[in-house]
């Protein structure tokens, strides 16, 4: 079994300006990959998968083709492969980026590797991302539409992603960057008295849930509130994760290093589902 792998997931309202159709934001990924270079070169022995939202590759295209509707009318295979494409180009887009840094990103495309029923994974091939983990390379992943049993297609969230591989592969963490500093009391763009949550935990859990509303953008995956429920949908136990914000510089880097930053989330309650 894989020893110390660790999941990093940057959302898409970082790596990509979400308001602006396919258009990534090279500046904030570039930090990005300094940080985790800086990191890399001090750990040791430990083993990183990377993960990415859609961002403005993936949600403007998935919404206008209604790709996560739950009937099969009207999903068009030309729509669905063209959405895919343009997520496989922005994978490649940054798996070059960090390569020309001398980091080892190996870009696989979830919509070749996972199957969803109903929207959640039923399948995956997993060899491909285990052999490159111990081969040092780092499996950089990001969500995606994929085939799905009953609805022909779904989108499959870099979320949903992360907490599978956190399971499958034994992973000790999930670090999720994000475009706020953490979950809050209430979405902290709407209200700037909203206080941030340090710790989410079997006993606040709940009451943090009703803190949660949808993410502003044009985006199909459910905001900050799927991400939570996502995390505590995990069976695993105990479940560690951070939510951190991404956008500002040197946080990736205190996050690998396990500083206290963001939002912790820590549940250790009895094994979920
Ligand atoms: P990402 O694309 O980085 O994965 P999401 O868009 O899915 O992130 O979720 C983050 C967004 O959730 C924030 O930008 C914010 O608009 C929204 N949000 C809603 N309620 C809250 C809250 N209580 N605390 C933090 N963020 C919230």
């Amino acid at each position: 079994m894989l020893e110390k792998v660790r999941i990093l997931k940057i959302g898409g309202s970082v790596i990509t300006y979400k308001d602006k159709y396919s258009e990534l934001n090279t500046m904030s990924i570039k930090n990005i990959i300094l940080e985790i270079k800086r990191w890399l070169e001090e750990a040791n022995d430990t083993k990183l998968v990377f993960i990415s939202g859609a961002g403005s590759f993936g949600h403007p295209l998935a919404h206008k083709y209604m790709l996560n509707k739950e009937s099969i009318d009207n999903k068009d295979s030309l729509c669905f492969l063209q959405t895919t494409t343009n997520m496989q180009r922005m994978g490649n887009i940054i798996a070059n980026v960090f390569q020309k840094k001398g980091i080892p990103l190996f870009p696989i495309q979830p919509s070749s590797i996972f199957i969803t029923d109903k929207g959640r994974i039923v399948d995956c091939y997993l060899k491909s991302i285990i052999i490159a983990i111990k081969n040092n390379q780092i499996p950089f992943l990001w969500g995606d539409s994929v085939f799905d049993m009953s609805h022909r297609y779904r989108i499959l969230s870099g979320d949903q992603i992360s907490t599978y591989l956190y399971e499958k592969l034994n992973a000790s963490d999930i670090l999720f960057g994000t475009n706020v500093d953490g979950i809050y009391t209430e979405n902290p763009f709407k209200n700037k008295y909203a206080k941030i949550i340090p710790e989410v935990n079997d006993e606040n859990y709940k009451e943090v849930l009703e803190y949660l509303s949808h993410s502003s953008y044009v985006d199909v995956t459910q905001g900050m509130r799927g991400k939570l429920e996502e995390i505590y949908a995990i069976k695993k136990r105990p479940v560690r994760c951070v939510i951190y914000n991404a956008g500002l510089k040197n946080n990736t880097y205190k996050a690998l290093r396990g500083e206290k930053i963001g939002t912790t989330i820590f549940l250790r309650g009895e094994t979920h589902g």
